[in-house]
């Protein structure tokens, strides 16, 4: 199964509607991988306002 990112949070999922927002919109054309593990500790997930643990992408095209 190809995995796609999501346009509005940018979290990884398998499925073709994004877990999180319950959005449509996500591409397979996606770059870069962060998985968060820890959101209190983390930069990154506080630069991308990451809410929630999880792979993300870090563009998405
Ligand atoms: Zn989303």
């Amino acid at each position: 199964m190809t995995e796609k990112a999501c346009r509005e949070c940018h979290l990884i999922s398998q499925g073709s509607t994004c877990p999180d927002c319950k959005i449509t919109s996500l591409s397979d054309d996606f770059t870069g991988l962060v998985i968060i593990l820890d959101l209190k500790d983390s930069a990154v997930a506080n630069a991308m306002k990451v809410k929630k643990k999880g792979r993300y992408a870090l563009r998405v095209r």
